[in-house]
This record gives structure tokens, C-alpha cells and sequence, in this order.
């Protein structure tokens, strides 16, 4: 499959001519979960943004925002990430031969996420600070020097991210409800965006970790904390598209704890097959706490794939089993003691 800017051409603002930096995203899977369509009365399905080129939907918006970077003749990308903005700039930077700087908060982002952004050959910064702060930072920076800022601040980011909605559209004829983490809430603003472009207009039901619910509180979070690293945010950048979007849906902003979260993880990964990491998961955690508020086909958006932070995942599995290497030792650990 061709990468999303080959495939929505006509509905990007790039011209025949311009350059792509691709890694063939997008074209994810969009599968039906049958458990959690029992638990919650609807049909629901998991939009895997995960099997994305750098493992989440980071990238619908990387490729866009690095070819626009090409383009205007950028020799440099920077971000602040949270993790997965970092990975994914890391890595379309490296196809287009550019620098890269990301600036993530100190010993808050997933193993994974680090690893990508190093293996990518990005200059990683440890903030000591909240990924807010490192916001404020790189956008003043940016200002300053000709290094192109790819985080969804950017519109390009938006325009590529946008995308989702289209291929939700194409596999499924109708739906009532979309159900999405939000953090910096440029996902969101993007969804809606493409859903408007399509002139549907399913309900937008977006959900914050009671940690770092600036939406649901209404005013600004200093010390945001959660499990959910990829949305530990405070001040998000897209504040007021993201309330517009949620009104004009008809949808709404809510919260999840840390322990509902948690649980719709181990739920997906235990019953659906699908791993996805913490912060994906709290879309699903939405709709097990609050229901289906009516809608009948409701599609999660599955953010990032359960692989960027086995910390957290090897915190919450069970622990393996410790064997000799004889049968009856291999047969009572295989079958469990007392049968
Ligand atoms: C970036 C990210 C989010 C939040 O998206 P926003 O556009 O910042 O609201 C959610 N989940 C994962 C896995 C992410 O990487």
C-alpha cells in the first residue's frame, strides 16, 4: 500500500510535484471487538493505529509535516514529546536525511519510545520538567532558528492525522460515535476535521486520565500524572478546537481513572488479542465506564501499540513460570498442580 499522501492526495495540500517522505502509514487495521461490544451493547470496533511504521498514529501526521518541512527547505525537525512524537519525527527525519531534536520530560516516556528516538539518531533531550513546559520551550526556539517545529501545533500534523477518519469511513457505512484519548488534543481536533470533510458527523466522545484532565476541569493542569505517559498533559495545545469539536458533535470530555485504564488494557490484551499501551486504552475505559450513551457502532481509536512500554506491561501481567528442565517438572508447570 502506497503512503497516505499518495493516497489522499487530492484532499492534502500538497501539489503532484512536491516531496513525500513516507513510510507507507496509514491503511491500518480496523477490526471488531466482540467482547467489548457485548460488555457495552454496540457494536465496537479498535482502529489499530499502532501497526502504524513507528507504532502510532504519530506518523499520519509525521509524513505530512516533514514533507512540508522538505519543502519549505528545512535542514531540521524538533518537537516536545511525550514519547511517540519523538519516535516518529526521529524516524521521518532520518528518511529525509534531516536533523532531529526532541525534548521529552526526564524519566517520563515509555522504554520503547526512547529506544526509537536513539536508534533513530535524534539528538534526545531530558527536560527536567513536564512535557507543558517542554511545549513552551521548543516553540520559542523555533521562533528563533530555521528548524521546522512537527508537533501538532503544526497543521500539517492535523491535515495527515485527518486521515483516520477517512479510512473509518471506508471500511464502516455508518457510525454514531468515535471514542479517543485526548492529551494535546490534536487527534481529536484531526478526527472531526476529517470527518467534516466526509459531512458525517458522529459523536466525539474524548477521554482524559483523571490525572491530566484539563478539558474536564476546565482550567490548566500544573502537575499532570497518570500511567498513561503518551497523554500526561496539562495545557493542551488544541484547547479550544477540541471543545468546539466535542460541542458540535454532540459528544463530550470525560475522565478515566488510572485503574480503569489499566483494566481496558489488560481487557484488550486478554480478551480481543489487541495490545495497545496505556494511553490507547483509555478510549475503551471511557465506554466500559460511562456506556455507549445510545450510539450503536462506535469506533476506539487505538492510539499506540502495547510493544513502546513494556515496563507498564510487564507491571501488570502475571510472572512466568520457573521450570526444570525434566517432563514431569515441564508437565505439572504446563498444566498447573492438582490436575
Ligand atoms: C499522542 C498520543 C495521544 C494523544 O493525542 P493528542 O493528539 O495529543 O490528543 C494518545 N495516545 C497516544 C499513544 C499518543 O501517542
Amino acid at each position: 500500500m502506497p503512503g497516505l499522501m499518495e493516497r489522499y492526495r487530492g484532499r492534502l495540500p500538497f501539489d503532484d510535484d512536491d516531496p513525500v517522505v513516507s513510510l507507507g502509514e496509514g491503511t491500518t487495521p480496523l477490526v471488531h471487538a466482540p467482547h467489548i461490544s457485548q460488555l457495552v451493547d454496540a457494536d465496537v470496533w479498535l482502529k489499530l493505529e499502532g501497526l502504524n511504521p513507528t507504532g502510532s498514529f504519530k506518523d499520519r501526521g509525521m509524513t505530512c509535516a516533514v514533507s512540508a518541512a522538505v519543502r519549505e527547505g528545512a535542514k531540521a525537525v524538533i518537537c516536545a514529546s511525550t514519547g511517540n512524537t519523538a519516535a516518529s519525527a526521529a524516524a521521518y527525519a532520518a528518511r529525509a536525511g534531516m536533523t532531529c531534536a526532541v525534548i521529552v520530560p526526564e524519566g517520563k516516556i515509555a522504554q520503547g519510545k526512547l529506544a526509537q528516538a536513539l536508534m533513530h539518531g535524534a539528538r534526545v533531550i531530558a527536560l527536567r520538567g513536564n512535557f507543558d513546559q517542554a511545549l513552551t520551550l521548543v516553540r520559542a526556539l523555533a521562533d528563533d532558528h530555521p528548524i521546522a517545529l512537527v508537533n501538532s501545533v503544526n497543521r500539517f500534523r492535523l491535515e495527515g492525522q485527518k486521515t483516520g477518519a477517512f479510512e473509518i469511513m471506508e471500511s464502516l457505512d455508518e457510525l454514531d460515535a468515535l471514542a479517543i484519548p485526548v492529551g494535546n488534543a490534536g487527534n481529536i481536533t484531526a478526527y472531526w476535521k476529517g470527518f467534516g470533510e466526509l459531512g458525517v458527523a458522529p459523536r466525539l466522545f474524548g477521554f482524559q486520565a483523571e490525572g491530566a484532565a484539563p478539558l474536564v476541569l476546565g482550567k490548566k493542569v500544573d502537575q499532570p500524572e497518570t500511567v498513561a505517559s503518551a497523554i500526561r498533559i496539562g495545557n493542551p495545545a488544541r484547547w479550544e478546537e477540541a471543545m468546539e469539536a466535542m460541542t458540535a458533535s454532540r459528544g463530550d470530555i470525560r475522565a478515566v481513572t488510572d485503574d480503569e485504564i489499566l483494566a481496558a488494557y489488560r481487557l484488550l490484551a486478554g480478551r480481543e488479542g489487541v495490545f495497545c499501551e496505556p494511553a490507547s486504552a483509555s478510549s475503551v475505559a471511557g465506554l466500559l465506564r460511562y456506556g455507549a450513551g445510545g450510539a450503536r457502532r462506535i469506533a476506539c481509536v487505538l492510539t499506540g501499540h502495547g510493544l513502546k512500554d513494556p515496563g507498564t506491561a510487564l507491571d501488570q501481567a502475571g510472572g512466568v513460570i520457573a521450570c526444570e528442565p525434566c517432563l514431569s517438572a515441564v508437565e505439572e508447570a504446563v498444566l498447573g498442580g492438582g490436575d
